[in-house]
Parts: C-alpha cells; sequence; structure tokens
C-alpha cells in the first residue's frame, strides 16, 4: 500500500523527490550526503613537473616533492607527475574504499608501472577504486603515481572552448584522499534519479509519467537515509516499475559504449595519444567488472599509439577484442574529412585502416564509422563497398544550419549508383550518457518512424575523450524493457544494422552528397594545410608511380615500401577532421605542416632515386610525366633565379622524354596599348589584362566567342567582413555575401615580365589594406588553352575573407565541380533553402559552368571553396579567423588558379586532364640525350583516367593499376602497357584478387567496362 499524497499537486511530489537526491540542497539530511561515508587523508602526497610528455620509467625517478591539496602549478601543457603513499584505515574491512581525486587537469593513475586507470573531472571520473570489499589479506599500505596533464578535457581555452588556449594557466589539485564509497547509496539514487527523469520526459500527457511520480514519492515516504536497512524495500518499489514490461512492437535502441577522440583538436597530437590511454584503460575496468558492456573503438592510427606507448593496454584491449566487447569499427586510418581529401587519399584511408585491424585484431570492419565531420562526399559509398563495407554510421548532419535533413535510417545511393545503409542516431549526439532524456529523443526524432524500429545509442563522454562510467552502464541496465521506454539491448554495430537491413523494405534513398550546411569556411580555413595536403597527394603519387617504373626497368631497383607507408600514414594524419578543415588550434598547425615538410623531404628523395633508376644516365635534361596522356607544356628547364629558360616539350603519357624544344604553332604575343593595358595572345585565347590586373576581355579565337559578362571584369579580388555566429575557424555566414567590397588600389600597375614566344606574362601588386597585398603575375603559355595566375598574398587581416570572382557570359541553373573520382552539379540559383544553402560549396581542382557548347572553367592547384550563384564563378582564396588559432592563415601565402574558356562539354575540352596538368607539374629527370621518348602506360578512352599505379600490397612482382571514369560515362576502354606484365586481374579496393574475374591482355591491351564514374582495380602480375 502507498501512502496517499495530500494533495494532488504533481509539482511538489516531483521537487520533493528531486531535493532528496539533490547534491546542491539539504545534503545533509537527505539520500545524496549519505553517498560517502568516512574519509582519511593521504599519507603523504608529492609532486614533481615535466615540460614534457614523459614515460612512466623516467617520471617515476624524477625527484619529487612534497605537494599540498590545492597548491598551483604550470604552464599549460606541462605535465605533473604525483607520487601518493596511502594507508587504508584496518576498521574499513569489509567496505568499498576509494581514491578520491579531483584536479582541473586530466589524470592517469599508475600502480606498479602500469596505467590502471583515468581521473577526469570533467568527465565524471573522480575516484580510483582501491578495493570493492575490503578485505584484511589485501594490501593496505599502497603507492600510487598520478600523471596529470596541464590541459582540461578540451584543452586551455582561454575564456571560452573554442578560443585560443592560455598559454599561462595555472592548475591544480582540489581534492586527494581515501573515502568509503556506499554503494548502496549510489544504486539507490539511480533508481531516483531515472524515476525523476521519467516523470520529466514522459511530462503530464501520458499515465506511465504518473506511475513513476507516485512511484518515486513512495520511495521518498519509505527511504531513511540515515537506516541502510530501509533501502531493500525503497529499491524493489522502483525494481518494479522497471520491471513492468513493453508491449513486442516497442522501439529496439541498440546501446553500445562510445569514446569520440579527436586525434588533435584543442590540444596537440602528443596529447591524444595519453587521451587513448586515460579513456581507454578505464574502458577495460568497466569491462572486468561488466560482461555484458560493449565498446566500439575508431580510427587505426590511434591503436598504433596506444600500442607503442602502452604496450600492456594494448595487450589488455587484444584480449577483450577476442572477446568481443572491445569492437574496433570504421576501418580507417583516421575518422577523416569527408569531402577534402582526394579521392586515391579515401582509398588510402580504408587500407591503411583495414589492414591495421586485420593484422593487429584479425578483424575486417563491415561498417564505416565517422560521426563528426563537416560533410559526406558523394563517392563515399562506391568507396566503402571497394572494402567490403555496405554500412555507414554517422550523425553531424543533425547539425544543418537550414535544412532539416529528411531521414535517420536510409540507404544512401552515390554518385556511381552504389549504395550503403546508413544510419543516423536519432538522438543527435555521438557520446550521450544513458539517461531517459536520449531514449525518448531516440524515439521522438526518429523520422523513420515505423520504417525502422531499431536505433543506435551511443554512449561515453567524447571528443576530448574520458569514455562511458559505470553510471552510464547502471542507468541503460535499469530499463532494458519498461514499459513506455524504448527497449535496450547491449549491441554492436553488426548487430544493428543486421537488423535494420533485415528490415529494410520500407526504407527511402538518398541519392549524391551528403552536404552540412554549415562549417561552410573549413574549405578554405589554414590555407597552408589545405596547399600541403594538394602537393603531398601529388608527390605521394608521382613517387608510386615512377617506383613502378622503376621497378620494371632497372632490376636492382627496390620499391620502398615502408618509407612510402611512413609517408602515407603522416597525410593521412593530417585529413583528421579537425585538422585538414584547418579547425585546430596552433600547435596542431605547426605539428601538421612540419609532417608535410617530413612528407615534402621524403618524397622528394624517394623520386630522385625512382628518376635516377628510370631513365638511362646521361647528362641530357628529360621530362618524366606520371599522368595517363600525352602532355604538351611549356616547362622551366633551370631552376633558380634570373629570367626562366623555357622549353615546349612533349612527353607521352605515363612515362619521359628528352627534352627537345618544339617550336609552337602560334608563339604568345603580348602588346601593350596606349592605355596601359596589356593584350596577350597564343592562337587559343586572346586576353586583355586592364592595369589593375583585372580580365577586360578574354577571347576564344577560333569560336569568336567571349567569356567575360557584358560591362564586367574578370580576375576580381573582393572583400568580405566575415565574423560568424561561434564556431570561428569553420563558418562562414550567408550574410557575409552583403558586405562585398572590390579590391581596387593599385599599387604596381600591370607590367610585362614575359614579353611573348613560348610565354607571355605581365604582374601587378594591389593593395588589401595597410596591412596586406596581393602580388600576381599572369601567365599565358604557348599552345595552352588556360591562363595561369600565380598569386602571392602577404595576409595580416582580422574577420575578413578574400575571394576572386569571374562573371562569365554562360547561363545555367547548374554548376559542376570536381570531387573524389568524379564530379557533380549543384545550382547556381537560390529556388529553395536547399539551394541557397549552398551558398558556399567544395570542389577539388576545377569547377565548370557551361551551357550547351561553351562554358568557362575554373583550376586551382591547392584551394576547395567555391560558389557559382547566376553567372559569378568564384573561387575562395584566404580566411582570418581568430579561434582556436589566434594567428591563423597570417603570413605570405602562394597559390595559383586558372581560367579556361571552351567550347562544347568540359568533357570534350579536357579540362578535368587540363586540371590535372595544373596540378602534377612536369618533373626534370636527367637522361641521355638520344633516349628515345617512352610510354609505360596509355589509355584508350579520354573518359577514363588512370589515377594510381603503385605495388601490390604484401605482394613484390605485382603491380596495383587504378582507374575511373571520369566523364560521367559507360564506356569501354583498352589499357596498354609497355610493362613486363604476364597476367592482370580484376581485384577490390582492399586489393584483394578476383578469381571471377582475370582481365586478359591481348595484342592491343586489356579491355576494360567502366559504368559512369566507376573505379576499377587491376592487379597486374609481373
Ligand atoms: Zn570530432
Amino acid at each position: 500500500m502507498y501512502h496517499q499524497p495530500v494533495l494532488k499537486n504533481r509539482r511538489t511530489l516531483l521537487e520533493r523527490a528531486e531535493k532528496f537526491v539533490s547534491d546542491i540542497y539539504f545534503t545533509d539530511c537527505n539520500l545524496r550526503g549519505r553517498l560517502y561515508g568516512d574519509s582519511c587523508p593521504l599519507e603523504s602526497l608529492a609532486s614533481s613537473l615535466s615540460a614534457k610528455r614523459i614515460k612512466f620509467t623516467e617520471a617515476s625517478q624524477q625527484n619529487f616533492a612534497p605537494y599540498r591539496v590545492g597548491d598551483t602549478f604550470g604552464p599549460t601543457w606541462w605535465t605533473c607527475w604525483f607520487k601518493l603513499t596511502l594507508n587504508i584505515p584496518e576498521s574499513w574491512r569489509g567496505r568499498e574504499v576509494h581514491l578520491l581525486w579531483e584536479s582541473d587537469g586530466e589524470a592517469m593513475v599508475w600502480r606498479d608501472g602500469q596505467p590502471v586507470q583515468g581521473l577526469t573531472k570533467e568527465g565524471e571520473k573522480t575516484s580510483y577504486i582501491l578495493s570493492a570489499c575490503l578485505k584484511d589479506e589485501e594490501p593496505h599500505s599502497v603507492t600510487l603515481y598520478v600523471e596529470m596533464a596541464c590541459n582540461g578535457l578540451f584543452g586551455a581555452g582561454k575564456g571560452s572552448m573554442i578560443a585560443a588556449p592560455d598559454p599561462n594557466r595555472k592548475f591544480s589539485v582540489q581534492r586527494a584522499e581515501l573515502v568509503i564509497f556506499n554503494r548502496d547509496v549510489r544504486e539507490l539514487l539511480t533508481d531516483f534519479e531515472m524515476l525523476i527523469d521519467i516523470v520529466k520526459e514522459l511530462g503530464e500527457g501520458e499515465q506511465r509519467g504518473y506511475q513513476a511520480l507516485f512511484t518515486v514519492n513512495e520511495m521518498v515516504n519509505l527511504c531513511v537515509p540515515s537506516d541502510p536497512s530501509t533501502f531493500p524495500r525503497t529499491h524493489s518499489l522502483a525494481h518494479k516499475f522497471f520491471s513492468q514490461r513493453n508491449g513486442e512492437s516497442q522501439h529496439i535502441v541498440h546501446a553500445m559504449g562510445h569514446c569520440h577522440i579527436d586525434s588533435a583538436w584543442l590540444w596537440p597530437y602528443e596529447e591524444t595519444i595519453r587521451k587513448c590511454g586515460r579513456s581507454w584503460v578505464t574502458v577495460i575496468r568497466l569491462m572486468e567488472k561488466n560482461p555484458d558492456f560493449v565498446f566500439t573503438c575508431s580510427q587505426a592510427q590511434q591503436f598504433q599509439w596506444v600500442k607503442s606507448w602502452y604496450p600492456g593496454l594494448f595487450s589488455q584491449i587484444q584480449h577483450f577484442v577476442k572477446k568481443g566487447q572491445f569492437i574496433p569499427v570504421g576501418g580507417t586510418w583516421v575518422e577523416m574529412d569527408g569531402n577534402l581529401p582526394s579521392g586515391e587519399s579515401m582509398v588510402r584511408q580504408f587500407l591503411e585502416g583495414q589492414r591495421f585491424f586485420n593484422q593487429e585484431f584479425g578483424i575486417h570492419c563491415k561498417e564505416f564509422w565517422l560521426p563528426d565531420t563537416f560533410g559526406y562526399s558523394a563517392q563515399l559509398p562506391q568507396i566503402m563497398q571497394g572494402f567490403g563495407i555496405s554500412n555507414f554510421l554517422t550523425q553531424k548532419l543533425s547539425w544543418n544550419l537550414v535544412n532539416t535533413f529528411p531521414h535517420n535510417t536510409f540507404f544512401w545511393e552515390g554518385l556511381d549508383g552504389s549504395k550503403v545503409l546508413t544510419h543516423f542516431p536519432p538522438g543527435n549526439s555521438y557520446e550521450m550518457k544513458g539517461k531517459i532524456e536520449e531514449l525518448v529523443k531516440t524515439m521522438k526524432n526518429n523520422k523513420d518512424k515505423g520504417r525502422a524500429n531499431h536505433s543506435a545509442v551511443l554512449f561515453g563522454f567524447g571528443d576530448g575523450g574520458g569514455g562511458p562510467t559505470q553510471l552510464m552502464l547502471d542507468r541503460l541496465n535499469r530499463v532494458r524493457d519498461t514499459d513506455g521506454l524504448p527497449k535496450v539491448q547491449t549491441s554492436s554495430p553488426d548487430k544493428l544494422f543486421s537488423e535494420l537491413r533485415a528490415d529494410s523494405d520500407l526504407l527511402c534513398t538518398w541519392s549524391g552528397e551528403l552536404f552540412l550546411e554549415l562549417h561552410n569556411g573549413t574549405y578554405t580555413t589554414e590555407a597552408q594545410i589545405k596547399r600541403g595536403n594538394r602537393q603531398c597527394e601529388t608527390l605521394l603519387h608521382d613517387v608510386e608511380v615512377a617506383s613502378c617504373l622503376a621497378l620494371c626497368r632497372e632490376p636492382t631497383f627496390k620499391y620502398p615500401v615502408e618509407k612510402l607507408r611512413k609517408l602515407w600514414r603522416l597525410l593521412l594524419l593530417n585529413q583528421f577532421h579537425d585538422v585538414i578543415p584547418g579547425s585546430c588550434i596552433e600547435m596542431v598547425v605547426e605539428d601538421a605542416l612540419r609532417y608535410y615538410e617530413d612528407i615534402r623531404s621524403g618524397c622528394t628523395a624517394l623520386l630522385r632515386d625512382a628518376c635516377g633508376a628510370l631513365a638511362s644516365k646521361g647528362s641530357g635534361a628529360g621530362v618524366f610525366n606520371s599522368l595517363s596522356w600525352e602532355r604538351q607544356e611549356v616547362i622551366q628547364t633551370q631552376e633558380g633565379a634570373g629570367e626562366p629558360d623555357l622549353a615546349l616539350v612533349t612527353v607521352p603519357s605515363v612515362g619521359s622524354a628528352p627534352v627537345t624544344n618544339t617550336e609552337p604553332v602560334t608563339p604568345v604575343s603580348v602588346t601593350v596599348q596606349a592605355n596601359g593595358a596589356v593584350v596577350m595572345e597564343n592562337g587559343i585565347l586572346q586576353t586583355v589584362v586592364n592595369t589593375d590586373g583585372t580580365l577586360a576581355s578574354l577571347y576564344l579565337i577560333n569560336e569568336n566567342r567571349e567569356a567575360i559578362s557584358d560591362s564586367c571584369h574578370g580576375n576580381q579580388f573582393v572583400m568580405f567582413d566575415d565574423v560568424p555566429l561561434y564556431w570561428d575557424a569553420w563558418d562562414v555566414m550567408d550574410y557575409h555575401l552583403q558586405t562585398r567590397k572590390p579590391v581596387l588600389e593599385v599599387v604596381q600597375p600591370v607590367q610585362v615580365t614575359s614579353s611573348g614566344g613560348l610565354r607571355g606574362s605581365v604582374s601587378f601588386t594591389l593593395r588589401i589594406s595597410d596591412k596586406s597585398t596581393i602580388k600576381q603575375t599572369i601567365i599565358m603559355d604557348a599552345m595552352c588553352p588556360y591562363i595561369k595566375f600565380s598569386t602571392e598574398v602577404k595576409w595580416a587581416e582580422s574577420h575578413k575573407f578574400l575571394k576572386v570572382e569571374f562573371p562569365v557570359r554562360v547561363h545555367s541553373p547548374n554548376a559542376t565541380y570536381e570531387i573524389q573520382f568524379g564530379h557533380l552539379q549543384r545550382p547556381t540559383h537560390r529556388n529553395t533553402s536547399w539551394d541557397w544553402a549552398r551558398f558556399e560549396v567544395w570542389g577539388h581542382k576545377w569547377a565548370d559552368l557551361s551551357e550547351h557548347n561553351f562554358g568557362v572553367a575554373l583550376l586551382n592547384d591547392c584551394k576547395y571553396g567555391y560558389s557559382v550563384h547566376k553567372n559569378t564563378m568564384t573561387l575562395s582564396l584566404l580566411r582570418a579567423p581568430k579561434a582556436p588559432d589566434a594567428n591563423a592563415d597570417m603570413g605570405t601565402h602562394h597559390f595559383t588558379y586558372a581560367i579556361m574558356p571552351h567550347t562544347g562539354s568540359f568533357q570534350d575540352a579536357s579540362v578535368i586532364q587540363c586540371a590535372y596538368n595544373l596540378n602534377f607539374p612536369l618533373r626534370l629527370i636527367q637522361c641521355t640525350p638520344d633516349s628515345a621518348p617512352w610510354s609505360a602506360f596509355s589509355v584508350s578512352a579520354e573518359a577514363v583516367i588512370l589515377e594510381t599505379v603503385k605495388q601490390a600490397e604484401d605482394r613484390k612482382g605485382a603491380l596495383v593499376v587504378r582507374l575511373f571514369e571520369s566523364h560521367g560515362s559507360s564506356v569501354t576502354a583498352t589499357l596498354r602497357t609497355a610493362l613486363p606484365v604476364r597476367e592482370a586481374w580484376h581485384c577490390d579496393l582492399m586489393e584483394r584478387q578476383d578469381p571471377n574475374q582475370p582481365a586478359p591482355i591481348k595484342s592491343g591491351g586489356i579491355a576494360l567496362n567502366f559504368s559512369p564514374f566507376q573505379i576499377v582495380s587491376l592487379l597486374l602480375i609481373l
């Protein structure tokens, strides 16, 4: 029998229960006040500061000086090691004993030289369990070490989380003592908290909420905090409520522990290693106590770090992976940005990730796991399928600023038609806490009610790490099947997706990219990182091609497997979803730029070795072309200062040729007009450059067609105010477009710098402000269908955005943008909210605006941000956000873009090939002057691009070549090779030979069929 409430007052009953478990009010007499029993100070506490992150063996040898709780130390990013000696009182026999540790830095407990537990106040982990039930034979005197990082869970932002770190922050330990922990009180508190939350979340509209209200009220009546003998009866009331079951049709929540750890963000890479250690060792402790507990963990790189820094922990992880509790997921090296990495980079993310998981754990991931990135390329479904992955879990599209994405569970169809089953957890979070609110939200928010009856709940502190807690597990355990709430089951991605797939008849399909309507500034922020990425992708490509060719031509040449793997992994690491987008602190930028330097110098040496082995030795100059078509280009034959030595060379596809200077059909002519404007012409294009560097005209000679819009100028630099709502480095908001100001001040008007022949060029300088200038050389080469703009910007702005505009004489509702292994279209109008939300978009090496039979392409060598509105094509150049990097993008920048008017379609005009040419310079090599031009590969169809040539993984004597259809057409192509290939087989992206698909080598080559945007990989056995 319940006590009858005197009045029918929901509010007083609810608040009464809340105050009974409050940690602020009435703790002198309520249940919360009884959570801890007696306490006892530590025997001794001493500390030792270190500027570096050192290993335990070194730290334990340091000199430790006495430390008093409350004393401050620092500065930021240092480490304070503590040595604790403690003596547990005999009288605590039979009790649960904790070390209570509260500090404002993240900490790790070490015992007997091993990491045993992470402690993070922000992650609700402040106690280390010394004994669950103290026995006489247990050690009562213990020595522990605590390694405390001088940074919080989210770094050390000055004033706000994403502000630049405060380099001089002081830290302290606020609490360090032994306590008796009353587990029965904790259990009862959890009962109370869950019931109170049910009352609140189910609201006044549901009778179940009232049942919870009266249950919790009666529990307050029964429970006497000072008398534990009243606890069992109180608990059994709660238990009875939680045990009242659902019907069969209830929604099912798949609960999986998770800990999203950003590989670098508001802290440097090196700290992430310790974040992984702290978070994962805590997970292992939870697994020991909770055999049901399942934890999903992504990013092979983080496992690699833990393997080398914490080998003991790594073998414990291997043990729990075998048991199926610790589940590696995602199959990628890091959780990379979903927009900016090239197609081949995306492939390598999976290749390195899947291979690592397979080698270390014997596991092949069947799902791609990318909860937190700023958009998802339309080629991802095909790449996933190439790795045997047909499931995808993400979440970030719930951040859309304008439009609500219509699905939570759906099929995502990529550019080529590949489909993957996709799930966005409806709770809109990848770091839930197991609370009622999240379970109810998961059910209510689900936009596929009736279509999909299963959802994921990922619980555990994330972003900065931390992971799940025992409390979260206890919460979820209570409501496994409680009437009125979704059913909760411990699950795995495999289980979730098989349930969803088994009942997928009613699911909808979303076709094309998953565009995030937010964080569009990340296509441009930290320009040096973007440039490093593009250049290093190019270099690694060239090293692999040249090394494969050298392997076939020079028997003593060794393919640099390990060196290449190391360099690739650095590139892949920098593609992490807060590094390549530029949303990280300055320390991370410095690390990233250093890694790019390592890749550049490593690749330069490897390229020298490979090219040396490739060509017959000699003193003559030769040229190496890594792309799969013949190229005729003007190149600079002498490095260094002074008037460049130029030559017009022709080099066959994937091959080399000696430098022989060909005369151009039409030399470039350069004429200065009376008004100072300069006319340049090369037989294909004619342009008029105004004295301020803008283009008055860009004329396609044979077609008699002007590309620049009437009474407009091309190459117009424009500045915008760029103040977002909050996420500084991330966001450019729609309203910035209202602040457009052309850059008009000429410091040095146009002057001729190359007078024609093989090259015509003019230079000029503009002033952006008293702190920033633009210096540009406009280059027209003989035989070249585009004009290059080689640009240097000295940039010292604050919250400004620099772009360059080309208003062109083209009318089309859609513009085309290059993406990974293909291209897609986006609107140039703003009809609907879905259209105008894409006011700033990403693309790779080119964008094109075409109408039937005529168009203009805008190419670039290291930029990713574009916008095409009506007939104005705009390339985003530089931003100047101040958080989280206060010095983001300050300094000198170099970049090149190019404009290319064309007839026909961009496919027929070879825009795609021209953009490759701009990005992959012909490389000078040494050869004998009489050596003949040589081609290793050629492809018969222009639509098909040979993207990659590499040595097969784990297989000397075999190459992998990767081709893709770039026009969006079904086509048959023949791959010809001069290499001694014995046989050829189709393979998947994992490079697993498909025994059912030989690729017969006929006299003409290997015939291959492509559907639009299809990626084809072949194993060539030498
Ligand atoms: Zn993240």
